[in-house]
Protein backbone atom coordinates (compact mmCIF):
# COMPACT_ATOMS: atom_id res chain seq x y z
CA UNK A 1 0.00 0.00 0.00
CA UNK A 2 1.44 3.43 -0.79
CA UNK A 3 2.78 5.09 2.27
CA UNK A 4 1.10 9.00 2.75
CA UNK A 5 2.34 10.48 5.52
CA UNK A 6 -0.49 12.98 6.85
CA UNK A 7 1.13 16.52 7.26
CA UNK A 8 0.70 17.64 10.93
CA UNK A 9 -0.62 14.37 12.60
CA UNK A 10 2.55 12.52 13.20
CA UNK A 11 1.67 8.62 13.70
CA UNK A 12 -1.05 8.77 10.88
CA UNK A 13 -0.64 7.58 7.46
CA UNK A 14 -3.61 7.73 4.77
CA UNK A 15 -5.82 4.65 4.63
CA UNK A 16 -9.15 4.84 2.73
CA UNK A 17 -10.63 8.05 1.06
CA UNK A 18 -13.96 8.12 1.16
CA UNK A 19 -15.94 10.85 -0.37
CA UNK A 20 -19.13 12.79 0.81
CA UNK A 21 -20.76 14.24 -3.01
CA UNK A 22 -23.78 16.70 -3.35
CA UNK A 23 -23.67 17.97 0.34
CA UNK A 24 -24.31 21.68 0.41
CA UNK A 25 -27.53 22.87 -1.38
CA UNK A 26 -25.95 25.40 -3.37
CA UNK A 27 -23.09 23.14 -5.49
CA UNK A 28 -25.85 20.22 -5.88
CA UNK A 29 -27.98 23.38 -7.97
CA UNK A 30 -25.12 24.76 -10.03
CA UNK A 31 -24.86 20.49 -11.48
CA UNK A 32 -28.18 20.76 -11.77
CA UNK A 33 -28.48 17.43 -9.17
CA UNK A 34 -31.13 16.82 -7.14
CA UNK A 35 -30.71 17.27 -2.86
CA UNK A 36 -29.87 13.64 -1.82
CA UNK A 37 -32.05 12.10 1.09
CA UNK A 38 -28.28 9.95 2.24
CA UNK A 39 -25.24 10.92 1.77
CA UNK A 40 -23.71 10.19 -1.57
CA UNK A 41 -20.45 8.25 -0.68
CA UNK A 42 -17.77 7.10 -3.53
CA UNK A 43 -14.04 6.23 -2.56
CA UNK A 44 -10.93 7.61 -4.25
CA UNK A 45 -7.71 5.18 -4.55
CA UNK A 46 -4.71 6.00 -2.55
CA UNK A 47 -2.78 7.05 -5.65
CA UNK A 48 -5.07 10.07 -5.97
CA UNK A 49 -3.09 11.39 -3.02
CA UNK A 50 -0.62 14.30 -3.85
CA UNK A 51 1.57 16.70 -1.32
CA UNK A 52 1.37 20.24 -1.22
CA UNK A 53 3.25 21.90 -3.84
CA UNK A 54 2.90 19.08 -6.24
CA UNK A 55 1.36 19.50 -9.66
CA UNK A 56 -2.11 17.79 -10.63
CA UNK A 57 -1.95 15.66 -14.00
CA UNK A 58 -4.41 16.12 -16.29
CA UNK A 59 -4.64 12.70 -18.50
CA UNK A 60 -5.48 12.66 -21.77
CA UNK A 61 -8.58 10.37 -21.02
CA UNK A 62 -10.51 13.98 -19.88
CA UNK A 63 -10.78 17.51 -21.45
CA UNK A 64 -13.11 18.73 -18.40
CA UNK A 65 -11.23 18.75 -15.20
CA UNK A 66 -13.13 20.60 -12.18
CA UNK A 67 -11.43 22.00 -9.19
CA UNK A 68 -13.86 21.11 -5.62
CA UNK A 69 -12.21 22.35 -3.03
CA UNK A 70 -13.16 20.52 0.72
CA UNK A 71 -12.82 20.27 4.06
CA UNK A 72 -11.01 16.70 4.58
CA UNK A 73 -11.36 14.70 7.96
CA UNK A 74 -8.92 12.60 9.64
CA UNK A 75 -9.90 9.64 11.59
CA UNK A 76 -7.77 8.92 14.50
CA UNK A 77 -9.58 6.27 16.23
CA UNK A 78 -11.51 3.65 14.50
CA UNK A 79 -14.60 2.12 14.97
CA UNK A 80 -18.10 0.88 13.48
CA UNK A 81 -21.48 1.91 14.65
CA UNK A 82 -20.42 5.23 16.05
CA UNK A 83 -23.45 7.23 17.53
CA UNK A 84 -23.47 10.94 16.27
CA UNK A 85 -23.19 12.23 19.59
CA UNK A 86 -19.53 10.63 19.83
CA UNK A 87 -18.18 11.04 16.40
CA UNK A 88 -16.09 14.39 17.06
CA UNK A 89 -14.11 12.22 19.57
CA UNK A 90 -13.09 9.77 16.22
CA UNK A 91 -11.16 12.69 14.57
CA UNK A 92 -7.67 13.34 14.76
CA UNK A 93 -7.50 16.41 12.63
CA UNK A 94 -9.03 18.80 9.82
CA UNK A 95 -7.31 19.41 6.44
CA UNK A 96 -8.17 21.97 3.18
CA UNK A 97 -8.41 19.25 -0.03
CA UNK A 98 -9.30 19.58 -3.63
CA UNK A 99 -11.74 16.52 -4.80
CA UNK A 100 -10.29 16.98 -8.71
CA UNK A 101 -13.37 15.66 -10.85
CA UNK A 102 -12.88 14.96 -14.87
CA UNK A 103 -16.11 16.41 -15.14
CA UNK A 104 -16.48 15.01 -19.07
CA UNK A 105 -16.21 11.78 -17.66
CA UNK A 106 -18.30 11.98 -14.77
CA UNK A 107 -21.81 13.42 -16.75
CA UNK A 108 -21.07 10.42 -18.98
CA UNK A 109 -20.81 7.74 -15.93
CA UNK A 110 -23.97 9.58 -14.22
CA UNK A 111 -25.94 9.22 -17.71
CA UNK A 112 -25.36 5.49 -17.65
CA UNK A 113 -25.71 5.43 -13.51
CA UNK A 114 -22.53 4.01 -13.19
CA UNK A 115 -20.13 4.79 -10.02
CA UNK A 116 -17.78 7.38 -10.55
CA UNK A 117 -14.26 6.02 -9.95
CA UNK A 118 -13.32 6.63 -13.39
CA UNK A 119 -13.88 10.59 -12.96
CA UNK A 120 -12.54 10.62 -9.32
CA UNK A 121 -10.33 8.29 -8.89
CA UNK A 122 -6.99 9.61 -11.33
CA UNK A 123 -3.87 10.03 -10.19
CA UNK A 124 -3.16 13.51 -8.49
CA UNK A 125 -6.31 13.86 -7.95
CA UNK A 126 -6.88 14.33 -4.63
CA UNK A 127 -4.83 16.93 -3.32
CA UNK A 128 -4.14 17.64 0.55
CA UNK A 129 -2.98 20.58 2.74
CA UNK A 130 -1.66 19.86 6.26
CA UNK A 131 -3.49 18.54 9.42
CA UNK A 132 -4.82 20.72 12.08
CA UNK A 133 -5.04 19.00 15.37
CA UNK A 134 -9.12 18.46 16.00
CA UNK A 135 -7.95 19.65 19.84
CA UNK A 136 -7.12 23.09 18.13
CA UNK A 137 -10.53 23.41 16.44
CA UNK A 138 -13.42 22.34 18.80
CA UNK A 139 -16.08 22.97 16.61
CA UNK A 140 -15.99 22.26 12.95
CA UNK A 141 -19.06 23.35 12.07
CA UNK A 142 -18.36 26.69 10.62
CA UNK A 143 -14.98 26.50 9.03
CA UNK A 144 -14.68 28.78 6.07
CA UNK A 145 -12.97 27.00 2.67
CA UNK A 146 -11.62 28.78 -0.03
CA UNK A 147 -9.71 28.34 -3.28
CA UNK A 148 -7.96 31.02 -5.34
CA UNK A 149 -7.18 29.79 -9.59
CA UNK A 150 -4.04 31.89 -10.69
CA UNK A 151 -4.97 34.46 -7.27
CA UNK A 152 -8.36 34.98 -8.32
CA UNK A 153 -11.29 33.62 -5.55
CA UNK A 154 -13.04 30.76 -7.36
CA UNK A 155 -14.84 29.03 -4.38
CA UNK A 156 -15.60 30.32 -0.62
CA UNK A 157 -18.21 28.65 1.57
CA UNK A 158 -18.31 27.71 5.13
CA UNK A 159 -19.14 24.46 6.46
CA UNK A 160 -21.85 25.74 8.06
CA UNK A 161 -24.17 24.94 4.72
CA UNK A 162 -23.18 21.53 4.74
CA UNK A 163 -26.08 19.11 4.20
CA UNK A 164 -25.03 16.86 6.39
CA UNK A 165 -22.78 17.60 9.14
CA UNK A 166 -19.50 15.91 10.15
CA UNK A 167 -20.59 14.30 12.97
CA UNK A 168 -23.65 12.75 11.08
CA UNK A 169 -21.73 11.56 8.26
CA UNK A 170 -19.12 10.04 10.29
CA UNK A 171 -21.76 8.09 11.84
CA UNK A 172 -23.63 7.39 8.51
CA UNK A 173 -20.31 5.77 7.02
CA UNK A 174 -19.67 3.96 9.86
CA UNK A 175 -23.04 1.87 9.53
CA UNK A 176 -22.12 0.82 6.42
CA UNK A 177 -17.79 1.05 6.78
CA UNK A 178 -15.57 0.34 9.81
CA UNK A 179 -13.64 3.11 10.24
CA UNK A 180 -9.74 2.91 10.23
CA UNK A 181 -7.01 5.52 11.97
CA UNK A 182 -5.90 7.43 8.62
CA UNK A 183 -9.06 7.26 7.20
CA UNK A 184 -10.01 10.59 5.56
CA UNK A 185 -13.22 12.16 4.44
CA UNK A 186 -13.46 14.19 1.41
CA UNK A 187 -16.64 16.48 2.94
CA UNK A 188 -18.18 17.68 -0.28
CA UNK A 189 -17.69 21.43 -1.93
CA UNK A 190 -19.56 24.45 -1.80
CA UNK A 191 -20.80 26.28 -4.88
CA UNK A 192 -17.91 27.34 -7.39
CA UNK A 193 -17.02 24.44 -9.36
CA UNK A 194 -15.02 25.34 -12.30
CA UNK A 195 -12.48 23.82 -14.84
CA UNK A 196 -8.44 23.89 -14.58
CA UNK A 197 -6.53 24.23 -16.94
CA UNK A 198 -2.33 23.43 -17.99
CA UNK A 199 -0.28 25.73 -15.83
CA UNK A 200 -2.90 27.15 -13.40
CA UNK A 201 -1.62 27.41 -9.76
CA UNK A 202 -4.52 26.51 -7.11
CA UNK A 203 -4.33 28.12 -3.93
CA UNK A 204 -6.83 26.12 -1.48
CA UNK A 205 -7.72 27.30 2.55
CA UNK A 206 -8.91 26.72 5.90
CA UNK A 207 -10.19 29.34 8.08
CA UNK A 208 -7.88 31.95 6.83
CA UNK A 209 -4.51 29.91 6.63
CA UNK A 210 -5.37 27.16 9.41
CA UNK A 211 -4.79 24.87 6.75
CA UNK A 212 -2.92 25.74 3.11
CA UNK A 213 -2.28 23.97 0.05
CA UNK A 214 -0.83 25.36 -3.27
CA UNK A 215 -0.68 23.07 -6.30
CA UNK A 216 -0.07 23.14 -10.16
CA UNK A 217 -1.09 21.81 -12.86
CA UNK A 218 -0.14 20.18 -15.94
CA UNK A 219 -1.95 18.88 -19.13
CA UNK A 220 0.19 15.23 -19.66
CA UNK A 221 -1.30 14.97 -23.30
ZN1 LIG B 1 -16.27 16.47 -4.14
Amino acid sequence: MPFFPLVGLPHLSAHTLFCIGRNYAEHAKELNNPIPDRPVVFTKPLTTLLADGGTVVLPPVTHDVHHEVELVVAIGVGGKNIPIGSALDHVAGYAIGLDMTARDIQTALKAKSHPWELAKGLDTFAPLGNFVPAASIPDPSALRIELRVNGELRQSGTTADMLNPIPNLIAFLSTHFTLHPGDLIFTGTPAGVAGVTDGDVLEASLEHGLSTLTVGVRRDS
